[in-house]
C-alpha cells in the first residue's frame, strides 16, 4: 500500500491540522499514570506546529458508549501533554459543534488544540458519515499517527480519511514501515516465534503466517496443544484438547506451504505453576500426569538461536514459557536476548508486538534493541493475521 506521509503535505501555515491520536492512556485517580502515548505523539505535534499548523487533536478515551461520561474526560491529559511540548495546550469541551469550533478558531499558527472524547459521540464507533462530516469541519487536512485505533472503522479513523486530504503521521509512517519489513516484504529467510498461552486466540495468525514466513517456530502453552495433537503426553499442561485436529491443519498446511514449523524438543516442566518453583527438564512425552510444561527447553531454546542466527528478518508474537514466574522466563528471555543481541549488530530485522510480549522484551532488558516494538495490541496482531485495518486502508493513495 502506499500512503501520503506529512512532509508531501506542502505549506502548512495557518492550515489546520487534525491529528487522530491514541491518548487511552492508563489512568489512576483522575491522572496519567504511563505517559508513553503521549510521548509516541509529540514527535508529530512538534513537526506541525513548527511548520505552522494549527494542531487539533482527536482522541477516545475508554468506553462512554456514546454519552458523555465525565469520568471519561480527555481533561486530565491537557496538563501532562502541555509539560511534554513545553506549549500551552487548549481543551475543547466537545470534539465537535461551536464549542470545538471556537477552540480551533482561537488557535495561533503553531497553537496546540485537544478536543474532547470522540466517543462521547455515538457517531465515531458507528463511523456516521454525518459526524465525520462535522468532525472534517474542524480541519484543512487529516493526519492519523494512531496505529493502535486502525483496526476499527470509526469516523474519525475511517470516514474522515475521505473527506480531508489525509495523510499517515509519523509515529504511524514508522509503524507500518517496521511491519512492511516484518511481513509485508521482509529480507528472507524469515522466522517467527509464536507463543502465548492459547491456540484458540491465535489461530487466525497461525495459519496467516505459515503462508508467509520460512520458519515458524511455536511455543507457550499454545505448543502443549501441537505436542498433545502429535501424541505426546502433557500432563496437567495448560492444553486445548478440543483443538488437536485445528493444530494438525496448521502442521500440514505449513508442510503445503514450504513454512518449516519448529515445536518443542525438550521442555521445562513443574509441578505447581508458582514462581520458583523447582524446574525439571524432559524430553517430549516424559510429563508426570501432575506436572506442567511452563517453558521451552534447553536443546529448543539453542535450535532457536540457530534458526534466527540463519535468517534475515525476525517477527515474535507471545512468550514461550510462564516469563511472569522466573525461572520459567529462561527461555524467553534467552531468545530475546539473542535476537537483540543480533538486531543491534544490525544482522536482523527484530520486530514484535503483543500485550505481554512487550512486557517480556522489557523483562528481558531488550525492548530497546529490537528494531521495533509495536504497542498496538489489538490492531498489531490483527495485522498479523492478515486482516486489512480500516484505518491504514483509508490512507491509501
Ligand atoms: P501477547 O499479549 O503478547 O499477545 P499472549 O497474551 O498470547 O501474548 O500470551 C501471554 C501469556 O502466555 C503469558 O501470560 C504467559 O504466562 C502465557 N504462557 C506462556 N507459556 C505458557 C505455558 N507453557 N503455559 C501456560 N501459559 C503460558
Ligand atoms: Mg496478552
Amino acid at each position: 500500500m502506499t500512503f501520503k506521509t506529512i512532509d508531501q503535505a506542502g505549506d502548512l501555515t495557518g492550515k489546520r491540522a487534525q491529528v487522530r491520536v491514541d491518548f487511552n492512556l492508563p489512568m489512576q485517580d483522575g491522572k496519567v499514570s504511563d505517559d508513553t502515548r503521549l510521548r509516541a505523539a509529540l514527535p508529530t505535534i512538534r513537526a506541525l506546529s513548527l511548520r505552522g499548523a494549527k494542531v487539533v487533536l482527536l482522541a477516545h478515551f475508554d468506553r462512554p458508549k456514546g454519552k458523555r461520561v465525565e469520568s471519561m474526560s480527555l481533561k486530565p491529559v491537557v496538563q501532562p501533554l502541555a509539560d511534554l511540548l513545553q506549549q500551552p495546550v487548549a481543551f475543547a469541551d466537545d470534539c465537535v459543534g461551536p464549542d470545538a469550533a471556537k477552540v480551533v478558531d482561537g488557535l495561533e499558527n503553531g497553537g496546540v488544540a485537544l478536543l474532547e472524547n470522540l466517543r462521547f459521540h455515538r457517531g465515531e464507533e458507528a463511523n456516521d458519515g454525518d459526524f465525520a462530516d462535522e468532525l472534517a469541519k474542524l480541519g484543512d487536512l487529516y493526519v492519523n499517527d494512531a496505529f493502535s485505533a486502525a483496526h476499527r472503522a470509526h469516523a474519525s479513523t475511517e470516514a474522515i480519511a475521505h473527506r480531508l486530504p489525509a495523510y499517515a503521521g509519523l509515529a504511524m509512517e514508522r509503524e507500518l514501515d517496521a511491519l512492511e519489513a516484518a511481513l509485508g516484504n521482509p529480507k528472507r529467510p524469515v522466522i517467527g516465534i509464536v507463543g502465548g498461552s492459547k491456540v484458540s486466540t491465535k489461530l487466525d495468525l497461525l495459519k496467516n503466517l505459515v503462508t508467509k514466513l520460512d520458519k515458524l517456530a511455536i511455543g507457550g502453552g499454545m505448543a502443549n496443544t501441537f505436542l498433545y495433537a502429535q501424541g505426546h503426553d502433557v500432563g496437567a499442561s495448560y492444553c486445548e484438547k478440543d483443538l488437536a485436529e485445528t493444530a494438525r491443519e496448521i502442521v500440514r498446511l505449513a508442510g503445503q506451504n514450504n513454512c518449516k514449523l519448529f515445536l518443542p524438543l525438550d521442555i521445562v516442566v513443574a509441578e505447581k505453576m508458582q514462581p520458583g518453583a523447582p524446574a525439571r527438564v524432559r524430553g517430549l512425552g516424559e510429563v508426570d500426569e501432575h506436572e506442567r510444561i511452563l517453558d521451552a527447553g534447553p536443546e529448543t531454546v539453542a535450535r532457536l538461536k540457530r534458526a534466527i542466527d540463519n535468517s534475515h528478518t525476525l517477527i515474535w508474537n507471545g512468550p514461550i514459557g510462564v516469563f511472569e514466574m522466573p525461572p520459567f522466563d529462561k527461555g524467553t528471555v534467552e531468545a530475546a536476548q539473542h535476537a537483540a543481541a543480533l538486531a543491534k549488530a544490525g544482522k536482523l530485522i527484530a520486530v514484535a508486538g503483543g500485550g505481554d510480549t512487550v512486557s517480556a522484551l522489557h523483562h528481558a532488558g531488550v525492548a530497546a534493541d529490537f528494531t521495533f516494538v509495536s504497542t498496538a495490541g489489538g490492531a498489531f496482531l490483527e495485522w498479523m493475521e492478515g486482516k486489512p485495518l480500516p484505518g491504514v486502508k483509508a490512507l491509501d493513495v
